[in-house]
């Protein structure tokens, strides 16, 4: 007999109806003869729900009532999908975060998991039963206060749950049937992969792929958890995240994607000496604000232009950390743009083929896109452009790449 761990999102549990559907689908595995741990998010729309309610009463909330607020959401469709099973004459229990001994760390609304207990799962599937896991939270045991693992945390109780307790894959069943080579409403050839490697993942998702959290994948890689994305309203095969191997690298680009989350600073005339660098970086990461693509200019009389990109989002914070250390350090002014997209190729077969930049850069040439800023990894490709030409770059470098 195997283990299965079942994750569905928020849409698929979003109404009784959806639920119905949903206990249908986990009957049928154990009919089948497995052992089944479910985790479920909230119903769709219910976190955000909660965070409004809050903000309504403190828009300066603690964060420790952040988490006990919203990890009701689970709290509240993790019964309800288990009372559904029963109904159906399937043995189910809920259980939340606590109850199944997920210990996490005391970071609240971002906590990470330290450990999971195990024997609370393990005495209910010996009953028969099938758990509804709440996903998303935890507890920190020196408090034994609710903690949660951040917005989109229920994929990360799943894989967690699977490595805890050495499942034999974690399906994570969404309304999306797979992980695309291209999101499919720019893409008309996007095709679904039946395989990705968690490295290549990892970059899809921030990317802008946003099917899994970038966490759980992380947590799949170390401990070797398969990974299958599904549709929880059809029934057909998903896309599978798993370790690479030779095949894969056979593919030169698994996937194209963009993310318009994307501003562009320039700090114009920064003083070219040791140390420059270090303290504007360390003004933004003070501020909490992630930097992405990097380019800094060839000195000219001992001055140089540095840029990089943040996410939209935190435009107007990293602007005005970068106006103050501006100031410090003797630079110039400090210029904004936001128009940018930043486009991707991914792929591990990157890793033994040659050119695959320059092809990418004449791809875009050809097209008379212009390239702003350029960054790489071993197995990926970004640029940096006009963010009204992002969709045409996928296009057709999706076309250069991944269509035969
Ligand atoms: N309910 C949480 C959220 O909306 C966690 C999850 O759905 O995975 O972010
Ligand atoms: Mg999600």
């Amino acid at each position: 007999m195997s283990l299965v761990v079942m994750k569905f999102g928020g849409t698929s549990v979003g109404s009784i109806e959806r639920i119905r559907n949903v206990a249908r689908i986990i009957a049928k595995k154990k009919e089948a003869g497995h052992d089944v741990v479910v985790t479920v998010s909230a119903m769709a729309g219910e976190t955000d729900r909660l965070i409004g309610l809050l903000k309504e009463v403190d828009e300066n909330y603690s964060l420790r009532e952040y988490d006990q607020i919203v990890s009701t959401g689970e709290q509240a469709s993790s019964p309800l999908v288990a009372q559904t099973l029963i109904t159906m004459g399937c043995p189910a229990v809920s259980l939340t975060g606590i109850q199944i001994g997920m210990e996490t760390d005391g970071s609240h609304s971002k906590c990470r998991i330290m450990n999971i207990k195990g024997d609370r799962i393990r005495k209910e599937l010996a009953e028969g039963k099938v758990c509804i896991v709440a996903g998303f939270q935890g507890y920190y045991p020196p408090t034994g206060d609710i903690t949660t693992l951040g917005r989109g945390g229920s994929d990360t109780t799943a894989v967690a749950i699977a490595a805890a307790l050495k499942a034999d894959v974690c399906e994570i069943y969404t309304d999306v049937d797979g992980i695309y080579s291209g999101d499919p409403r720019v893409v008309r050839k996007a095709k679904k992969m039946d395989r990705v490697s968690y490295d290549e993942m990892l970059e899809l998702a921030s990317l802008g792929a946003k099917v899994l959290q970038s966490r759980s994948v992380e947590f799949g890689m170390n401990y070797g958890v398969d990974i299958m994305v599904l549709s929880s309203l059809e029934e057909k095969p998903g896309t599978l995240v798993t370790k690479e191997d030779d095949e894969m690298e056979q593919v030169i680009v698994r996937g194209v994607a963009s993310d318009k989350n994307q501003a562009k600073l320039t700090i114009r005339n920064v003083p070219d000496k040791p140390g420059i660098a270090a303290t504007i970086f360390s003004s933004l990461a003070e501020d909490a604000i992630n930097v992405d693509v990097i380019v800094q200019d060839v000195s000219v009389e001992g001055n140089t232009d540095l840029s990089f990109t943040v996410a939209k989002t935190d435009l107007n914070r990293a602007m005005e950390s970068c106006r103050k250390v501006s100031e410090q350090i003797g630079a110039g002014e400090v210029l904004t743009d936001e128009e940018v997209a930043k486009v991707s190729i991914v792929g591990v077969g990157m890793r033994s083929h040659a050119g695959v930049a320059a092809k990418m850069f004449k791809v875009l040439a050809d097209n008379n896109i212009n390239i702003i800023m350029i960054t790489t990894s071993e197995i990926k490709v970004s640029c940096v452009v006009e963010e009204k030409y992002s969709e045409l770059a996928v296009r057709v470098l999706h076309e250069a790449f991944v269509e035969d």
